[in-house]
């Protein structure tokens, strides 16, 4: 049998575009090395963070991010309604606290750019903090809320989709892709457990790990690297609510998911596939956690964990066609995976369904590292 498509990965960006296309009519078959969203997907914290007006990676990321965002609601209710688990999608926003005049000044220059986006950004006084968050430290003067920052249990939204994609698809889990098969400038499928499994088309959706697969060769290897990242969780008792907002401060979130956990992270840390959790890194999510809300200070420990983020050289996404046939990228997605699933299965899927990337994705091809 010759599948249309094979996917390697079964992080969040294989299963969601594998499930897109398998349900629009394709023998769409996914391998993974270990277990379903177990990589980068289940490390993760799950912001769904569009960051408008001053991202670095300019306005077409921008326009993505936005784009995904929008169709988060949607997307959910499909995993959801499809799978039958839910997925703890909360919009509460997130809270960005200052404790001192500096970091107002810096949150006041951060408030006018998302008036000038007209997202519905507020300035809260100490006193409203206090009925939004009544657990946040009284050494907090005033917050920014930003309403654009939703979240989802990600580990929950991975085996969802997983079940989803299983009603439509082949899945095949402790399997390694062990090459990429290319003959005369084309893909012609992938070889796996000692025999080549046979596709007109091929998705690299293989995160952090995507850059060593074999039979990719330099000019069409993926330019991703392995970025760590540490999180803690305490374990808030239940039926007690400690936050009701994301909270962001010190380039730490801590969101609290329906099951009690609150989440504490995440560190970004160049150190290739190591995924040891270090003292120094749990100590400094844990100081900013404190310093925010305090009655952390009682809560039993979680888990602590880390994770390799797919980072590209300039922190955007990696999409489309290369210059082998049926070769096709969903990688590099670095902080923004979660967030990016949405618009990936979109776009990709009508990529390979038409030959045409959209235009949205354009910018994010192979090509823009030939340079
Ligand atoms: C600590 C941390 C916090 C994060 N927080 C957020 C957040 O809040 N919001 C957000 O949007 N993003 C966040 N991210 C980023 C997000 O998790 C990633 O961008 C996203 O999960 C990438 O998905 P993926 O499917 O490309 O990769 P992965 O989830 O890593 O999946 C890739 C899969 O490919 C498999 N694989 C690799 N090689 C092979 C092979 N040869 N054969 C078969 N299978 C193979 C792996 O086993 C893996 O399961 C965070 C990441 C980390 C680490």
């Amino acid at each position: 049998m010759i599948h249309d498509v094979a996917i390697v990965g079964g992080g969040i960006c294989g299963l969601s575009i594998g499930w897109k296309l398998a349900k629009r009519g394709l023998r769409v078959l996914i391998l993974e090395k270990g277990e379903a969203g177990h990589g980068a997907t289940w490390a993760a914290l799950g912001i769904l963070f569009p960051r408008v007006g001053d991202d670095p990676r300019g306005p077409a990321f921008t326009k993505l991010c936005v784009e995904s965002h929008r169709l988060w609601p949607t997307f959910a209710k499909e995993v959801e309604s499809e799978s039958g688990i839910e997925i703890d999608y909360g919009r509460e926003g997130t809270l960005l606290p200052a404790f001192e005049a500096r970091e107002e000044d810096q949150l006041r220059r951060q408030y006018a750019l998302l008036r000038k986006s007209r997202v519905g950004a507020k300035w809260v006084s100490g006193k409203e903090l206090r009925s939004l968050e009544p657990n946040m430290s009284y050494g907090v003067r005033s917050a920014l809320f930003n309403p654009l920052v939703h979240r989802v249990d990600n580990r929950k939204l991975a085996l969802a989709l997983k079940k989803a994609f299983l009603v439509v698809g082949d899945f095949r889990e402790k399997t390694s892709v062990a090459k990429i098969v290319i003959q005369g400038g084309r893909v012609i499928g992938v070889s796996a457990g000692g025999s080549t499994i046979r596709a007109h088309k091929v998705i690299i959706a293989a995160g952090a790990w995507s850059a060593g697969i074999p039979g990719l060769e330099e000019r069409i290897r993926p330019p991703v690297r392995p970025v760590k990242g540490q999180v803690i969780s305490v374990k808030v008792p239940e039926g007690r609510r400690l936050l009701s907002h994301v909270i962001h401060y010190a380039d730490t979130f801590l969101v609290q998911r329906r099951d009690g956990r609150l989440l504490i992270g995440a560190t970004v840390e160049e150190r290739g596939f190591d995924t040891k959790v270090t003292a120094g890194a749990i100590s400094k999510l844990l100081t900013v956690a404190l310093a925010v809300i305090p009655d952390i200070d009682t809560l039993p420990l979680g888990e602590a964990w880390a994770g390799t983020r797919p980072g590209s050289p300039d922190g955007a996404p990696i999409l489309g066609g290369t210059n082998v046939e049926g070769l096709v990228m969903a990688t590099g997605h670095f902080r923004n995976g979660i967030l990016l699933a949405p618009i990936t299965a979109d776009l990709v899927s009508e990529y390979v369904i038409s030959d045409k990337l959209p235009a949205l994705a354009q910018p994010f091809t192979m090509n823009r590292f030939s340079n």
